[in-house]
């Protein structure tokens, strides 16, 4: 059965110690705003068919950045709705606007928890094939204290025995969730914190499937902190390669690392030729597995033609980003007897950096003659070869 998912980001975030100016669900974390470790979640699981995502109408940019971060968000997101004063109005505004799609089931989600995982997702879907409603909670370790009237003392130890911490996603049928929130706001009803106690006011049966330690919610700067040492541990640095050949053809320059240099001979291709910058193109992809120069800007198409290769080379660098991945460094080597590439060295750093949006002591540019020997050395062609590390975060 269908379900769409609605996460909750019109949110204000008024509470003590707050998070700065700036909403805790778009706040930088690791480079990316909150909402978009969430909406990765979502749109990457098989059984969520949609996304939907609830804003405050001043958030539209905030939005728009966080969308931009997130890798193949596009395909399952539906134009983002604006919420209200609370969360209860803004879910409801959530529910009315998936409507015409008919969901079998709907998954509500704080933008605020960035660490749900795969199997939360996968443990609430179950239990609506027996539930009208499943949500992701914990079983409490603490012991809970009533205080007294002074707020100061114990008054009263609480048995924890059957004490849960009610986290999201919340997964209801949608029918039924629809209704109850339509029922609550026609009653006057404005006071629930989450659905589920809207789903219990309504007498719908809620199960509780395991939520996890980690998905909690970012509320405050410390969590924010928290958040980030968690991230820490889950970073792992991946490395590509990449290679690539041009034959000489007449002409008077070719384009080398995104420097035209002046030489007896072009080097021949469907676009400029940038030997350098292929490789170095084919590395990026490499190192976040996603295909290589040839697929993503085939020589079929006609588009390509003649074009600047700089394009490929900031075409990877986003899809490094759009994976929520830093470029560490990069290193080209160019094997060819002439020209010398010494005197272009540090243009060419600086052009590589500036396309790929790094320092340019992340950058080398280096070259090798192959000693006469080979297509190189008999100076048919030009030889690249690149390496690129990228740090990514991992499950
Ligand atoms: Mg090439």
């Amino acid at each position: 059965m269908t379900a769409i998912a609605i996460i909750v980001a019109g949110g204000r975030g008024s509470r003590a110690r707050a998070i700065g100016p700036t909403p805790k669900q778009y706040a930088m974390l690791s480079g990316r705003p909150v909402l978009a470790y969430a909406l990765q979640r979502f749109t990457e699981h098989p059984g969520i068919a949609r996304v939907q995502v609830v804003i405050h109408p001043d958030d539209k940019a905030l939005y728009e950045a966080a969308i931009a971060a997130t890798a193949g968000a596009a395909a399952k997101l539906l134009a983002p709705v604006t919420g209200g004063d609370t969360r209860q109005i803004s879910v409801r505004n959530g529910l009315e606007a998936i409507a015409h799609l008919s969901p079998g089931h709907v998954m509500i989600h704080d933008a605020a928890r960035p660490f749900l995982d795969a199997g939360i997702i996968d443990r609430v879907l179950a239990a609506l094939d027996t539930h009208a409603g499943a949500i992701a909670a914990q079983p409490l370790a603490d012991t809970l204290k009533r205080s007294g009237g002074d707020g100061r003392t114990i008054a009263a130890t609480i048995d924890r025995a059957g004490l849960w911490r009610a986290q999201t996603p919340q997964g209801f049928r949608y029918g039924d969730i629809r209704e109850a929130h339509v029922r609550a706001a026609a009653q006057g009803r404005a006071d629930f914190t989450d659905d589920a106690a809207i789903a219990e006011w309504a007498g719908l049966p809620v199960a509780l499937v395991e939520g996890s330690e980690r998905n909690f919610k970012i509320t405050t700067a410390e969590d924010l902190v928290m958040a980030e040492r968690i991230l820490g541990e889950r970073t792992e640095t991946r490395i590509g390669t990449g290679f690539d050949v041009h034959r000489f053809t007449s002409g008077d320059h070719i384009w080398l690392c995104g420097v035209r240099i002046p030489h007896t001979h072009a080097l021949e291709g469907h676009s400029d030729a940038d030997v350098g910058l292929h490789a170095l193109t084919d590395a990026l992809l490499g190192a976040i597995g996603d295909g290589d120069i040839g697929q993503h800007f085939p020589p079929s198409d006609s588009r390509w033609k003649g074009a600047a290769s700089h394009q490929f080379l900031a075409d990877a660098a986003d899809r490094v980003a759009a994976r929520g991945g830093r470029i560490v460094n990069v290193d080209v080597t160019l094997l060819c007897e002439a020209p010398r590439v010494s005197p272009h060295r540090d243009a060419m750093r600086a052009r590589i950096a500036a396309i790929l949006g790094i320092a340019i002591e992340r950058v080398g540019v280096k070259a090798t003659t192959t000693e006469g020997l080979g297509f190189t050395g008999r100076r048919e062609g030009m030889a690249a070869m690149a390496s690129a590390s990228v740090s990514l975060q991992v499950d």
